[in-house]
């Protein structure tokens, strides 16, 4: 062959097979950083830009994650990892122990993490839904570091509260939540829920994944969502009485509720960055842990479930 073809061949290789995300040499533990999400953004631009619809043979597993510190390790467990983007939310598809998986950045708070999990049901027709990430402890029991895997959640800002006059002072703990609404498919029909509980197969899996590995400070627990975060330890106590929440965060409540809508498994799992009823303290990189954590649920859930 002549030098000529030789060099159209070598060209046609290398622009045809799929780039690997350049790893930029960013530690991880970088994490907490203002800094660390402009590396992470270089990362980020560094992954090839999809054209076209995405087709897949297999129905892939959606893991969602609000922040960059909540994504990039999902991320970089992708082989050939393919950025579509959708109203500018960021969705990597690629593979994970040779499974399609797609990432999805639903970006902070309830109108995100619905919107963008409303769009990658509509896109990539997933066969399952997880959410997860940081949270702040209602349950003084826990710790940061550890791992809440909802086994129920609610709205944590739904609520009605009781009438009360002017003047008469401000007490939130007459108040009753009232739900969100969400689809039955019995009845056809948006009614309230109160609570939403997550698919029963990846609840196992979850738990199970939990047993076999004890490096994991993991419970089973309840995950209260809105877009608040509070510190007054009083009120955050009430909430845990009255509901028995373990936790509050801005999304799986919602991500629960439009999967259920579209009849999509869905599950949440979510890490302790802070827990004001026992410290003072926020760690970003509890970010890694529940990421971690959530790609052995992956795993055990490819090879025992879809696979089986
Ligand atoms: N300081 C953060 C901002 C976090 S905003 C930063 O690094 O930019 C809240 C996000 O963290 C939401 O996605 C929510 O799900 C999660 N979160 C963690 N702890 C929370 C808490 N105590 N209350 C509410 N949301 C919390």
């Amino acid at each position: 062959m002549n030098k000529f073809l030789l060099t159209i061949c070598a060209a046609l290789i290398l622009f045809t097979t799929p780039a690997q995300a350049q790893d930029l040499g960013v530690e991880l533990e970088d994490i907490s950083a203002e800094k660390y999400n402009v590396h992470i953004e270089k990362f980020y631009a560094t992954l090839p830009q999809a054209k076209g619809t995405y087709k897949s043979r297999q129905r892939p597993i959606v893991i969602e994650g609000a922040m960059n510190t909540e994504t990039e390790v999902l991320i970089r467990a992708l082989k050939n990892p393919i950025v579509y983007r959708e109203l500018n939310y960021m969705f990597v598809a690629g593979t994970y122990k040779d499974y399609p998986v797609v990432v999805v950045r639903t970006e902070i708070g309830v109108a995100n993490a619905a919107a963008s999990t409303a769009l990658a049901i509509k896109k990539f027709n997933p066969c399952a839904v997880i959410n997860q990430g940081t949270a702040g402890g209602h349950d003084p029991a826990l710790k940061i570091g550890d791992i809440v895997i909802g086994e129920r959640s609610f709205d944590n800002s739904a609520y009605r509260s009781a009438y009360s006059a002017a003047g008469a002072g401000i007490d939130l703990t007459k108040q009753e939540n009232l739900g969100t609404y969400a689809y039955d498919a019995t009845t056809k029909k948006f009614q309230a829920y109160t609570e939403f509980f997550p698919d029963p197969t990846l609840l196992r899996v979850a738990k199970s994944v939990a047993d076999a590995n004890k490096n994991f400070n993991v419970t089973t627990g309840v995950i209260g969502t809105g877009n608040t975060w509070y510190e007054c330890v009083d009120y955050m106590n009430f909430l845990h009485d009255k509901y028995g929440s373990s936790c509050e965060e801005m999304e799986t409540n919602v991500v629960a509720q439009v999967c259920q809508n579209a009849g999509v498994p869905f599950i949440g799992i979510r890490v302790l960055s802070n827990n004001v009823t026992n410290s003072r303290e926020y760690v970003a990189e509890s970010a890694k842990t529940c990421q971690e954590f959530v790609l052995l649920v992956v795993d055990d859930y490819i090879s025992d479930v879809l696979k089986n």
